[in-house]
């Protein structure tokens, strides 16, 4: 009844506020990234795109009459716990005292700057693609460098490419990617869903069902489901790359899935035009003039576009938090980042973290896991309403067993197929979860 959210921005959004690059769209089925309590029947594409879903998000903030209770422009910098209250400093200098705080500052968020050699004596423009300055021309008669080949370079690289820039990607480790074809949903289409709410909601578990049992599932070790992901991908490399040596230059040698597998029809059509240049040769420092990679050729560029992906691990911080005892969290984590059930912290009562370490489950839709980890807060904070605790925290051996428990799910999944990813942490335990959706719920 009582509630302040804090957005350090001026709108919300999240991710789809903050990039805004060529091509930004979700890879998630668009019938799944939606509330359970609010599905859309009007989603334009099968995969949405990064516009429609932001609005989609303004929507749910004002059909339910959220707005009242956001500060825009407001950044928490301090979070102190004392005796089963927080105290919360903004940015604006302003305090606050709560029963409970909720972490919902998301996983993605803090863009990875490579360490480059020359990246500042660049003369031309550069930005990370989570920062895209869309003054730039990257268009016709530009030539523009891309470092990375992750999800999202794969759904910018295209569009620079037929924008008609020069483009030259940057690849140090190849990717697999899974031809899952997007389409236009017609208004005849979205007509049904709205008419006949069943064959929308038929939609809509159909998604679910195709993503846990097919993608989440050869990730985590299912031989049948494995072999068909394999094989989808490896034959798309086969068909859609004419050029042997091209072909080459993109054919990962570990695991499929050990690399969170990019969804994706545009990037080897993109690839393969006169227009695009694929330079597997390692970047040896930036001059100037643009990228020189150590086979001594200088890649002569206008714009360096940094689509080298972000910092898993930062969650709220760089927000000064302080739990009991005086301890920050930056030395709770100092080691490694760990979360009981994802969610709580030992020494830090009363505090949840949505979408914390071990939530992320490969490809599928983070809302579907922010629901029910709001549903579990709730549960909680309605036992303290009831009087059934004053402070919860999880024991450190829970933290422990809980940890073990994931840590053994790690040994059957793609993750360690012989690759390095965000997916693993610097001890190499897994930031995801090793196991099925349904075992996520259920834990
Ligand atoms: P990413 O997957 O972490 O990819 C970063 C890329 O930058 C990799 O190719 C990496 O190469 C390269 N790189 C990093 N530092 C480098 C350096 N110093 N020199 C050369 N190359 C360097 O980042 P992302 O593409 O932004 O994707 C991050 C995550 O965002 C995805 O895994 C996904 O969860 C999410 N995402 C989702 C969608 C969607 O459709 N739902 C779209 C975009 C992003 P190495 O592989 O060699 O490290």
């Amino acid at each position: 009844t009582d509630i302040v959210v804090f957005e350090k921005k001026d709108e919300i959004g999240g991710t789809w506020r903050e990039n805004t690059y060529p091509g930004v769209a979700c890879d998630v089925p668009s019938h799944m990234y939606t509330y359970s309590f609010e599905p859309n029947p009007n989603w334009s594409n099968f995969f949405a795109r990064g516009p429609e879903i932001k609005a989609y998000f303004e929507h749910v903030t004002d059909k339910y009459d959220i707005r009242q209770h956001i500060h825009f422009n407001e950044a928490v910098s301090d979070a102190v716990y004392d005796a089963g209250k927080w105290y919360v400093k903004t940015v604006q200098n302003k305090d606050y005292v709560f029963d409970f705080v909720i972490s919902a500052t998301g996983i993605l968020h803090h863009p990875a700057y490579p360490e480059i050699e020359g990246l500042d004596t660049f003369e031309g423009s550069t930005f990370h693609t989570a920062e895209w300055d869309h003054s730039v021309n990257t268009g016709s008669g530009s030539r523009v460098g891309i470092i990375g080949t992750g999800s999202t370079a794969a759904q910018a690289i295209p569009e620079l490419v037929n924008s008609g820039a020069e483009v030259t990607v940057f690849q140090r480790t190849p990717q697999w990617v899974l031809p899952l074809k997007d389409f236009n949903i017609s208004d005849k289409a979205k007509r049904l869903f709205n008419r006949f709410g069943f064959i929308h909601r038929f939609m809509r578990r159909f998604a679910i069902f195709f993503m846990e049992h097919m993608f989440t599932k050869a990730v985590t070790g299912h031989p049948i489901q494995k072999k068909i992901l394999e094989w989808a991908c490896k034959s798309n490399l086969r068909l859609s790359i004419k050029n042997k040596a091209l072909r080459d230059k993109l054919r990962p040698n570990y695991q499929v899935g050990c690399k969170r597998v990019i969804v994706n029809t545009t990037f080897y059509p993109a690839i393969q035009k006169d227009n695009a240049h694929l330079v597997t040769e390692r970047i040896d420092r930036i001059t100037p003039a643009g990228v020189l990679t150590t086979d001594g050729v200088l890649h002569k560029l206008d714009v360096l576009v940094l689509s080298t992906g972000f910092k898993p691990l930062s969650f709220m911080r760089p927000m000064n938090m302080t739990g009991k005892d005086g301890l920050h969290i930056n030395d709770a984590w100092a080691h490694s980042v760990k979360a009981y059930r994802s969610m709580l912290l030992p020494h830090f009562p009363n505090f949840f973290l949505m979408l914390g370490p071990n939530t992320p489950i490969g490809n599928f839709s983070v809302i579907a896991m922010s629901e029910v980890q709001g549903d579990y807060v709730l549960k909680l904070i309605n036992k303290w309403r009831e009087n059934e605790f004053d402070e919860l925290e999880p024991k450190p051996e829970a933290i422990t067993r809980f940890n073990d428990y994931v840590k053994r799910g790690l040994k059957g999944t793609a993750w360690v197929g012989g690759c390095q990813s965000w997916y693993l942490d610097a001890d190499g335990d897994p930031i995801l979860w090793p196991y099925t959706w349904a075992k996520w719920v259920e834990e």
